[in-house]
């Protein structure tokens, strides 16, 4: 019995040294090919080459470790737009703060030199003075006008920056990140304007076959090309997300659960007849998606309403795939 545990221990220590070993060679090649192609190595482009080549080098030890980790960086890119949306709003105040006071300044203490030297008075010595003294001031007024400009094209980069921290590299849909965010802002907005919103939520089915027949490449561009053909089917007030590998999720503000259900069948539809050809390698592929959908109810938070849309989606799964299942509360 000791002996059997003993054996467990010293094999799980030989896999711990093993994966850890994986994940120093996998990390390292995974920003060799990022810094490679002049990419930036932000949260998500990071985590998606980091499995690109842990799927390459086939690490199946460390493949397995693959949803954990994700969430994990998925957190990461979670805090860092929190952190800069802090320090945008704090450099948004302090440069207000600080110009409006500059030219406040600026402005009482040019009067008052005006009035000096407009004093009847006989001293050059003061006058000169005076003028030098206007003269720095309007120096004052350049270099501050200068630091406000340089302080808005950081603004611009930290927002640009924010929009893309939000979008996925290899969809171009929006990521889990945006989700967290705009699932509360809509379901605080539903509250107090008092309109439904839907929750779509759909998985593409059997999709390791197409990695394992096809090859990741071409399961990248089933993932991409899926994912146009939800955003295509949904209306531009509604939000698609990538929410993992070969999930997605759409959130659809002012539809109540019959109309989503409506709109999950078009998507399903329209994907179960689509054929994505790859003419270069002679591939045409045909996939299915299951879909679950849910309507925000009273006491929902984002946590519920999409884990009630993940269980639907669950028996759309355990019916068979390629159908949509609602869960209603
Ligand atoms: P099911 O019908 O139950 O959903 O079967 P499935 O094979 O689709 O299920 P599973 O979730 O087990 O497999 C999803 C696979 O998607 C596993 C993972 O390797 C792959 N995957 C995740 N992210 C990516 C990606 O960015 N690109 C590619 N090519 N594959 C990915
Ligand atoms: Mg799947
Ligand atoms: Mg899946």
């Amino acid at each position: 019995m000791s002996g059997k545990h003993t054996f467990q221990k010293q094999e799980s220590n030989c896999n711990n040294i093993q994966v850890a070993q994986q994940v120093t060679d996998t990390a390292r090649d995974a920003l060799k090919q990022i810094v490679g192609q002049n990419r930036l190595p932000w949260p998500d482009i990071y985590t998606k080459e980091f499995w690109n080549v842990a799927h390459i080098k086939g690490y199946e030890n460390l493949l397995l470790k693959q949803h954990g980790e994700l969430d994990n960086a998925s957190e990461m890119a979670a805090e860092f737009l929190d952190k800069t949306d802090e320090i945008l709003g704090h450099v948004s105040n302090t440069v207000s703060s600080f110009i409006s006071g500059a030219r406040e300044h600026t402005e009482v203490m040019e009067t008052s030199i005006e009035n000096i030297k407009n004093l009847p008075t006989s001293d050059q010595h003061i006058t000169k003075e005076l003028d030098a003294i206007l003269d720095s001031h309007k120096e004052l007024i350049y270099k501050s006008s200068e630091v406000e400009h340089i302080l808005e094209e950081k603004t611009r980069i930290i927002t640009e920056l924010q929009s893309q921290l939000r979008l996925d590299p290899l969809t171009g849909l929006l990521n889990r990140e945006a989700l967290r965010k705009d699932i509360k802002k809509e379901i605080s907005r539903a509250r107090r304007y008092k309109y439904p919103v839907s929750v779509f939520m759909a998985d593409i089915d059997h999709f390791k076959n197409v990695n394992d027949v096809y090859g990741h490449l071409v399961g990248d561009s089933v993932i991409t090309i899926t994912a146009k053909l939800i955003q295509e089917e949904v209306r531009e007030s509604d939000s698609v997300y990538r929410y993992g590998g070969e999930e997605f999720i759409a959130i659809l503000p002012h539809i109540d659960v019959s109309h989503a259900e409506q709109c999950a069948e078009r998507i399903r539809d329209k994907i179960a007849k689509y054929l994505f050809v790859d003419k270069k390698n002679n591939i045409s592929i045909s996939i299915t998606i299951s879909a679950g959908i849910t309507e925000l109810v009273e006491g929902d938070d984002e946590t519920s309403v999409i884990a009630r849309a993940d269980k639907a989606l669950y028996l759309a799964k355990q019916s068979g795939r390629n159908c949509t299942r609602t869960i209603d509360s």
